[in-house]
This record gives structure tokens, sequence and C-alpha cells, in this order.
């Protein structure tokens, strides 16, 4: 919110940012549509071992297969689900299909060939009260272990107060894992570490984009490692593009990562062969 609202935007934006508002409520009445006739999809994008490429676990996103637009990545339409509160509903269809699909390669590759599946929790959804019930009943529903779901939360999220600290208390009580999403973007503090259950960090892009760069490019991603293995976290490097980054975070000492270089998100049933290719290519 501060971002979005802060010091760029002026008295003289207001009729822009009211035109923004018009849309958003324009985008998100298209959205409960789309979310009651089935257009939402969700991919899922590899989550890997540095050490062999082999994928352990998956982030799920989703995705809008608009009629007319084609599809929508969620940029476009996740700010505005946030801010009316269809995030809600959103999230919680999210939710409820990838368990289902997670409880489907639990049964099709294996208990351990992915070691959870990834979903990402907005703000206002962490912060509704009974999440965390709600979390509980879902994978009851499906038939899913707790600990082969990450919930993604940001720092802003946790931060801001309200509920969300104890919602994810209760999860982490329930075997749910906890990761922090694009960390070191948001405006927390690294005292967070220590009241928020978290069990990974999630190493935002920004500061892997240029570590291969001569000089001090890297010395925050090796700062955010150090960090993560003194408090016995998992780091997952974002965003990784190029062979030469992964081999930089492999010195750095980072065991996982993902990004286009490993692969990109892909729909549910393209996901076993891929994830038996990489297991073959390592034994
Ligand atoms: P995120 O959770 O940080 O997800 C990572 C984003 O980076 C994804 O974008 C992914 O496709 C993209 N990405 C992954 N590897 C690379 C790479 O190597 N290069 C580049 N340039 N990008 C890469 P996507 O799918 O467009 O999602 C954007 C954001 O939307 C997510 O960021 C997340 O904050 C939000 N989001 C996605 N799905 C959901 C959802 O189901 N619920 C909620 N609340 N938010 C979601
Ligand atoms: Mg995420
Ligand atoms: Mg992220
Ligand atoms: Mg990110």
């Amino acid at each position: 919110e501060a971002k979005a609202q802060g010091k760029g935007r002026r008295v003289t934006y207001e009729p822009a940012l009211d035109q923004h508002s018009a849309e958003q409520a324009r985008t998100a009445a298209d959205l409960r549509v789309a979310l009651d006739t089935g257009q939402l999809r969700v991919y899922y994008q590899p989550i890997v071992r540095l050490s062999d490429a082999r994928t352990v676990a998956v982030e799920a996103l989703v995705r809008w297969q608009h009629p007319q637009r084609g599809m929508i990545r969620p940029d476009l339409f996740i700010p505005a689900a946030e801010r009316t509160g269809l995030i809600v509903p959103v999230g919680q269809w999210v939710l409820a299909e990838v368990c289902r699909q997670a409880a489907r390669w639990r049964d099709e590759l294996g208990a351990d060939a992915l070691r959870y599946v990834s979903v990402n929790v907005s703000p206002r959804q962490l912060r509704e009260s009974g999440f965390a019930a709600q979390v509980q009943a879902t994978l009851a529903a499906a038939g899913l272990h707790p600990r082969h779901l990450t919930v993604e939360v940001t720092e802003t999220a946790v931060f801001d107060g309200g509920s969300g600290l104890e919602e994810l208390r209760q999860l982490k009580r329930l075997g749910v894992n906890v990761a922090l999403d694009d960390f070191g973007t948001g405006h927390s503090s690294l005292g967070l570490l220590r009241t928020c259950p978290v069990d990974v960090l999630k190493v935002d892009k920004s500061f892997i984009d240029n570590i291969t760069d001569q000089g001090e490019h890297s010395v925050i991603a090796e700062a955010l490692i150090g960090i993560s293995d003194g408090l016995r976290l998992r780091a997952v490097a974002e965003g990784v593009e190029t062979e030469a980054q992964a081999e930089v975070l492999r010195r750095l000492g980072y065991r996982y990562a993902q990004g286009y270089h490993f692969g990109r998100p892909m729909p549910a049933d393209q996901l076993p062969a891929h994830v038996r290719a990489t297991a073959a290519a390592v034994s």
C-alpha cells in the first residue's frame, strides 16, 4: 500500500488514481465471473536442488484464461482482488485446487517426489479470521498431509499487525511449512525472523539479477544465505535465469533455486514428465 500510494503520487495524479480504481472495480467484477465460470488456472513452477537441478518442490501460480484477452498474469488482477476482498474466495479456490493436485501427484509420483507444493497467500487472506482452520479443513478434504503444503507470505503481510502472525503460528502447529516470499523487499526488520515461524526464505529476484557482475552485487545474496543458514532456514533463490547465476549461488552456499533457467511455470499435466526427467538425469 505504502509503495503504491507513496511519494510518487500527488494531488495532480488524483484523476488517474480514480480511473485506476474504477478499472480495478471492473477487473474485480470480471474476476468474480471468471471464478464462477472456471476461467482460473493454476500453473506450477519447479523449485530445484542446485547441486543436480532436480525438481524437489513446486510453486503454484494462478492464471486467468480470459475468453477475449487470453492468458492474464496475476500481477494484472491480484492487486484488484486484494483491494476488493475478492482475493479471499479466489485464494480459497486456488488452495483447494492445489491441495487436490498435490494429493494426485503424491499418488502418481510417490510421496517424496515433491517435498511440497507452495501456494501464495495474500495479506488480506492471511488476516481473515479462521484462515488456518480453513487450510486445515481444505487439507483434510483433499487427504493431503500438512507437511506437503507450504504457504508463501510476504514480510509486510506478517508485519502489518492484525492476526496474521497468529494464523501462521497455528499453521505451523498443524505442520504446514511457512515461506517468506520476496524476502528483503518488504518493510520489516530482521527481527521478524525470530518472532515469525519461518521454514523457507525466498530471496527476491532483485538480489539475484546482478550477482554475476563484478564487485559488490552479490553481497546481499551472500548475507541472506548466511542469515538463513544461521537460523537453520532453507533459502530459495528466486528468478534464476542463467547457469552463470546458478554457479555463483552454488559457490555462495545456496542449495535451492527457482527460475526460468530451470523451468517456467507450466500446467499441472506437464509436471510429472518434467519431474521424472530431472530425476532420471540425476540417477
Ligand atoms: P511470486 O510469488 O514472487 O512468484 C514468482 C514470480 O516470478 C512468478 O510470476 C513467476 O512466473 C516469476 N518468475 C519465476 N522465475 C522467473 C525468472 O527466472 N525470471 C522472471 N522474470 N520471472 C520469473 P507470476 O506467475 O506472474 O506471479 C506474480 C506474482 O503474483 C507472484 O509473485 C505472487 O506474488 C502473485 N501470485 C501468483 N499466484 C498467486 C495466488 O494464487 N495468490 C496470490 N495471493 N498471489 C499470487
Ligand atoms: Mg511466491
Ligand atoms: Mg516470490
Ligand atoms: Mg518475487
